[in-house]
């Protein structure tokens, strides 16, 4: 067969791309070349629906082995009992576990999207706002932070059957003994979907959530730098107290439910492959060098939070406790959108986010969202966070100056060419 040109052209531009810019999406990163190979192989033949030892198809013992060392893997770094390794992506994580615990039309209290939740955790747009009654707790007006007293208030007014916590664009860490406490009052579970600092959780530097939350869901490819992927744990696994029955009349285990809810409840054969790319990662985040890495994100994103504040910019709450910062534009007189589609002419990439309490719609938004994972996996130390700032702020000062932004980016292409992507694997149509 003739080999396919035009895509791994564009995948060696992409990789280009990658290799040139600066990376400040706060949901990406860079994974290893391990978790890449173990993600393009074989392992994608594989039709291997349900779960190791208990399969639907034959030719399984392989993938039996590697999903259990997956399995083995999340457990041993966050110490917990039960995790599912199958869900193909973060929003697929929580359908699952939404689909396990809840019945269509129960309440659910989540993180507002305007205040950095997330769609998965009641957006009207998205499944768990169609299937769900969804409610929302805020961040106060005059500090930025979770508002408990407003999410116990209206957790006791409303009675959800689950209280979701969690974020896509929230800076500072969670206190979950709290989130507990008001859903033991209100009779609800507790989710934490940790999608964003789950790598920062793993080395011990957040708070974790395990011994609050009933259960756990997280991408694998944030903070974790693993593959594009999603898990569900859980630190104990406990009876359903819903009255959920097996077929032999017994008690079903939280463990069941979740993983029938993955297979067959949302999801039909898992990405092996994947799968042992998750595995691959697993192994990587068990290593020193990967505190030493989650050590470097929060020293990072405090630099930078410095160079913001030393430069006059506004970012919600202040600060932050973990890889990401959410800055206010509303003093600078430019809109997030303008900066996103300005900062990318000079391979710049972030995005635009709305901050909150914002006028703006979520199209245009007042801010922008900056996470530091993917540039400190690249290598990229305290003083050149300085440097990144003074770009920001070089072309955010003056948006319609296009030679400006030629400068900014030839120096940014010039100084990532310090930083090798993936100097040991050339990505094109010859492998
Ligand atoms: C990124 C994210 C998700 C969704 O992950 P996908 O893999 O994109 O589906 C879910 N929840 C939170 C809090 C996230 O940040």
């Amino acid at each position: 067969m003739q080999a396919d040109i035009e895509i791994f052209k564009l995948i060696e531009e992409e990789y280009q791309r990658q290799q040139q810019g600066l990376e400040l999406i706060a949901s990406e990163n860079f994974t290893s070349t391990q978790v890449m190979r173990a993600m393009g192989n074989v392992m994608t033949n594989k039709y291997a629906e349900g779960y190791p030892g208990k399969r639907y198809y034959g030719g399984c013992e392989v993938v039996d082995k590697s999903e259990q060392l997956a399995i083995d893997r999340a457990n041993q770094i966050f110490g917990t009992s039960f995790v599912n390794v199958q869900p193909h992506s973060g929003a697929q994580a929580n359908a699952a576990l939404m689909l396990a615990i809840l019945k269509p039309g129960d309440r659910i209290l989540g993180l507002d999207l305007s205040m950095g939740g997330h769609l998965t955790h009641g957006s009207p747009v998205n499944f768990s706002g169609k299937l769900y009654d969804a409610h929302f707790y805020g961040v106060k007006k005059e500090d930025g932070l979770i508002d408990y007293e407003a999410m116990e208030q209206k957790a006791m007014e409303g009675k959800p059957a689950l209280i979701i916590c969690g974020a896509s664009a929230y800076s500072r860490d969670w206190d979950y003994a709290r989130i507990r406490s008001i859903a033991d009052a209100c009779g609800a579970f507790v989710l934490c979907d940790m999608s964003h600092p789950a790598g920062l959780i793993a080395k011990g530097l957040l708070n974790s959530p395990f011994e609050h939350c009933h259960f756990v869901t997280s991408t694998t490819h944030k903070t974790l730098r693993g593959p594009r992927g999603g898990i569900i744990l859980m630190k104990n696994d406990f009876e359903n107290p819903m009255g959920i029955k097996g077929p032999k009349g017994e008690t079903r285990m939280m463990s069941d439910l979740i993983n029938l809810a993955v297979f067959p409840g949302t999801q039909g054969g898992p990405l092996e492959h994947v799968i042992a790319a998750k595995a691959v990662a697993f192994h990587e985040i068990l290593q020193d060098e990967f505190l030493v890495y989650c050590q470097q994100v929060i020293s990072n994103a405090k630099s930078m939070a410095h160079a913001f504040g030393e430069r006059g910019y506004e970012m919600v709450s202040g600060g932050t406790d973990n890889h990401l910062l959410l800055i206010d534009l509303r003093n600078k007189g430019i809109s997030g959108k303008k900066a996103e589609n300005t900062l990318v002419k000079a391979d710049i990439t972030i995005n635009k986010n709305m901050v909150p309490f914002d006028d703006k719609s979520p199209f245009v938004t007042s801010g922008i969202r900056v996470g530091v994972a993917a540039l400190t996996t690249r290598g990229l130390k305290n003083q050149d966070m300085e440097n990144v700032v003074d770009w920001i702020d070089r072309i955010l000062k003056d948006t319609d100056n296009e030679s400006e932004i030629q400068q900014v980016k030839s120096e940014i292409n010039q100084f990532m060419q310090s930083f090798p992507l993936y100097p040991d694997w050339k990505i094109n149509s010859k492998h």
